[in-house]
């Protein structure tokens, strides 16, 4: 700690590049400092670096976060809640930027009101430790040292005790945290028992406060409650006995007049895969950890995907058992979301009219009457989806308000009425009776579904090099990932939740291509192994510098970065 506080001196005033010098291990009372990297100038992103408390001195018991079955969730939550506790401690006490550049700021990276398998935080039976980012002080281009001093010695203890010791904690409010993420778990690992696909429990709050805000909505909320019909009640290991609806297996349909919360209903549902922060309003809400939101989204490109369940005969012969597009349609975009979402195994499919291909949807009584079956390339959604779950075991949530087609292939239908869910499938089905066989999920002729093949990408398309320059891996934005010479668009893929996991699905996309790509038969099958080394350990396995920025997508999110490079071509 002397011989950083000397070298400051020394480099105060100095040109900033004299900060190099302090790269290194100090031994600070109580803890341990590491500088793992310095920024070449202000302006440059900030510097890296770790603390480490030994477990002795912060004293999180392993009761606290260890679970006998080996399940990490209840070090994961405390490793979340511990990496808010320090982003809490420096927006309070933290002097934050002085001078230029970056100069002065001192941050981490922490989840929104979801809990992340993050590397921000780690938590061993041996020590806790942070990783932060500094902003190296600067007056002007020149190193500013005494102030440098100030951020290493005054405000960075403060932050260490304040954040990672536990008795400096509020306890109940960590265990609180900590039993919500297991009970999150926990009811999501009982609903395959209940054959249930998600839940919602009684007294969830479902809206979030707008558009751009996650957080819950804080005026004229109604909270949720289940129809008798489709409660279930649930025994978690912390919480004990709730209430709430069980989506079950099959195909479900919601319904109800515009504005009266479909969307936020299967919103909440997309997230249900992820746990959430007590106080939330969806902590009590699950979907199944396969879940995936498919959706059109014209323009994607497409490269290899067998699209023909839903799309064949296309003008000029155009083959759709391999169809590869630059630029697809809305029906063909969705086709190919589907296909894709059951290639990596997704055992729910989230579907909403308000992100929908019309076409895909449905096609009614008049418009088959006027363009014949042998003139329209698309086989509707309606025709598919209860197939999918007979012979494939795949369910699916699907708003409808604009349709009453789904309601003979639907298994339960849910209205939604002023925010309430009501069960009116035995309404829905009385009106059913009275379609036509054709209405009735059935066109003649109509070729079975068949299992899902698994593809290959091209080598090129997994390689992040690029003409005469570095390899290339980095996240713009939570919706833009650089890939090599790629630039992956990931707009459309609505569970992705974090920009640290764009940035972990681009290190993970290496990973696979140096570890996985040659000994595994399929991009399925490679992912899978993948996500289970994955799990086991944290996102550090997949960086070759220690740093704190990253989040542990899903295997749906990575594959579907991989899915949307362009020029993919794949072979399978
Ligand atoms: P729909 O899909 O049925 O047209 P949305 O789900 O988009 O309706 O919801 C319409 C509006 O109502 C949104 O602004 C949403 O935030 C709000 N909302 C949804 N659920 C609730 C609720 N339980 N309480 C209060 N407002 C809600
Ligand atoms: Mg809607």
């Amino acid at each position: 700690m002397e011989q950083l506080k000397q070298l400051l001196r020394q480099i105060d005033g100095k040109g900033y590049k004299a900060y190099k010098n302090i790269k290194g291990r100090y031994q600070f009372p109580g803890f341990t400092l590491n500088i793992d990297h310095v920024q070449g100038d202000p302006f440059a992103a900030p510097s890296r670096v770790s603390v480490s408390v030994p477990m002795q001195q912060a004293t999180f018991s392993e009761s606290l976060w260890k679970s006998a079955d080996d399940n990490p969730i209840r070090r994961i939550a405390l490793e979340d809640y511990l990496a808010r506790a320090v982003k809490q401690v420096i927006q309070k006490t933290i002097k934050g930027r002085r001078g230029s550049g970056c100069s002065g700021l001192i941050a981490i990276e922490t989840s929104g009101q979801q809990i992340l398998i993050r590397n921000a935080i780690i938590v061993t039976a041996q020590y806790v430790e942070a990783r932060i980012v500094m902003g190296l002080p600067a007056d002007g281009r020149r190193a500013a040292g005494v102030q440098a001093q100030q951020m290493f010695f005054d405000e960075l203890p403060v932050i260490v005790d304040a954040a990672l010791h536990s008795e400096k904690l509020p306890a109940n409010e960590l265990l609180t945290h900590i039993e919500t993420a297991q009970d999150q778990g926990d009811l999501r690992d009982q609903l395959k028992q209940h054959k249930l696909v998600a839940f919602i429990a009684n007294g969830s709050l479902l809206p979030r406060s707008s558009g751009i805000n996650d957080a819950p909505l804080k005026s004229d909320a109604v909270t949720f409650q289940s129809p008798p019909t489709l409660q279930h009640t649930i025994t978690l290991p912390n919480a004990g006995e709730i209430s709430g609806m069980g989506i079950s297996e099959g195909v479900t349909v919601i319904v109800g007049g515009g504005f009266h919360g479909k969307s936020t209903l299967l919103h909440t549902l997309e997230r249900g895969p992820y746990n959430h922060i007590p106080g939330d309003g969806r902590e009590k809400v699950v979907s199944h950890d396969s879940a995936v939101k498919v959706r059109a989204e014209d323009g994607r490109a497409i490269s290899n995907v067998n699209i023909s369940p839903f799309i064949d005969r296309l003008p000029f012969g155009r083959d759709t058992q391999q169809f590869s597009t630059e630029n697809a349609s809305g029906s063909t975009s969705q086709a190919a979301n589907i296909i894709e979402a059951l290639e990596y195994e997704a055992e729910l499919l989230l579907i909403d009219e308000d992100t929908s291909a019309t076409n895909f949807m449905i096609r009614d009584e008049r418009m088959q009457a006027l363009v014949s079956q042998d003139k329209e390339p698309i086989t509707p959604l309606v025709y598919r989806i209860r197939e999918l779950y007979e012979k494939q075991g795949v369910s699916s949530v699907i708003v409808m308000g604009g349709s009453g087609d789904y309601f003979d292939i639907a298994d339960t239908v849910i209205m939604m009425d002023a925010y309430q869910p009501k069960d009116v499938t035995a309404d829905a089905k009385a009106l059913a009776r009275d379609l036509t066989p054709q209405q009735n999920g059935r066109i003649d002729n109509l070729p079975p579904f068949q299992q899902i093949s698994t593809r290959v990408p091209g080598e090129k398309t997994l390689d992040p090099s690029r003409k005469n320059r570095d390899i290339k891996i980095d996240a713009k934005d939570i919706n833009t990932l650089f890939y090599g010479e790629h630039r992956i668009d990931l707009s459309q893929v609505e569970q992705l939740i974090d920009i640290g996991q764009t940035r972990c699905i681009g290190l993970m996309i290496h990973y696979y291509a140096t570890h996985y790509a040659h000994s595994t038969p399929s991009l399925a099958e490679g992912l899978k192994q993948l996500m289970t080394e994955a799990i086991r350990n944290n996102p550090d396995i997949f960086s070759p510098y220690k740093v704190g920025n990253l989040a542990m997508p899903r295997k749906h999110e990575i594959a579907a970065a991989i899915n949307r490079i362009r020029e993919g071509n794949w072979t399978g």
